[in-house]
């Protein structure tokens, strides 16, 4: 059973994108909303028959609350105003500015479907790549980004807890090069496909056997070092779709059993709500990472909550 999650979940996206392909709905939009439903229905039943860590299975409502309002956000506001507002001006802006640039054919259309599917997944990913470590070294983005790694347990929900800044970046790097390079928009909305499905896994608390899959896909075992405490161990698999450029830039880290514990250290979500944690997490970290003093209203958050999430789960943290 441990075996067969990954390759459920990776026939999902299979059906998804042969649908996305065939055009088998009037919009793609549909095969990504019926990829997700399908996919966290996997995970959310992997996580009860096969938890992972018992004790990442202890979600507050309130902090479940934050994550379902998070995801509403991306899906509902943030994603619609970057595809039919922000990409769209980008691109007629880049394209009247250089028009050479649609003539340059760099997407290989000529090429088998495997190929131009790997080129752009590997396209998409070599700019996420380097946005994703970026917002591990400047201060102001790891403000931001820290939103994503303040808690203290991962679960399959975890995947959309993302600041809509951090989300903005990421489709830049990732969906605007494509579109760019001139990636026809069966291809594109095959890679967006593919970020559903491995978003999903990849923060999923269930015990699966990923073995050969860890070589090429982001799977969790590969992230939950992303998500570590140890800031050093954390500066590893930045990769989303996949960690081919993680084995070429040497952030590659492999292991099952993964790091102790996760989430920032002595820090937590303060979990006032979405937007408060927004914005705690960025004064806090942004701070934090410029060597500041921390500021007195985080302070305060931080003396109401006397032993933080990640403390917590150093202490007590037991592996299934
Ligand atoms: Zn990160
Ligand atoms: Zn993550």
């Amino acid at each position: 059973m441990r075996w067969g999650v990954f390759p459920t979940a990776l026939t999902i996206y299979t059906v998804a994108a042969a649908a996305i392909r065939s055009h088998w709905f009037p919009r793609p939009e549909l095969v990504l909303m019926s990829a997700l439903l399908a996919t966290a229905a996997l995970a959310a039943a992997a996580e009860r028959v096969l938890p992972f860590r018992l004790d990442w299975a202890r979600i507050s409502d309130e902090e479940r609350q934050i994550d379902r309002k998070s995801w509403l956000a991306l899906v509902a506001l943030v994603d619609p105003v970057l595809k039919l507002v922000i990409m769209p001006t980008l691109l007629s802006l880049a394209m009247s500015a250089a028009p050479w640039l649609g003539r340059l054919r760099l997407f290989p259309s000529d090429l088998s479907l495997l190929v131009q599917w790997l080129y752009a997944v590997l396209l998409a990913e070599l700019g996420s790549y380097w946005m994703h470590r970026f917002a591990h070294e400047s201060a102001t983005m790891w403000g931001i980004h820290s939103f994503h790694h303040n808690p203290a347990r991962l679960y399959w929900l975890n995947g959309f807890r993302v600041n809509p800044l951090n989300m903005a970046w990421h489709q830049l790097a990732s969906v605007f090069v494509l579109k760019l390079a001139s990636t026809p928009d069966d291809i594109v909305q095959m890679v967006v496909a593919l970020g559903v499905v491995i978003g999903v896994m990849q923060h999923c608390n269930a015990d699966v056997r990923y073995d050969g899959w860890n070589q090429f896909f982001g799977t969790a075992d590969l992230h939950r070092w992303h998500h570590a405490v140890d800031a050093t161990e954390a500066r590893s698999n930045f990769g989303t779709l996949t960690v081919f450029w993680d084995r070429i830039f040497g952030t590659y880290k492999h292991g099952h059993v993964g790091p102790t514990c996760v989430g920032i250290d002595g820090d937590a979500p303060a979990n006032r709500g979405y937007l408060s944690d927004l914005w705690i997490a960025y004064r806090r970290n942004s701070d934090r990472a410029r060597g500041t003093a921390i500021l007195a209203e985080t302070a305060e958050v931080s003396s109401t909550r006397p032993t933080s999430a990640a403390t917590r789960c150093c202490a007590t943290g037991v592996h299934n």
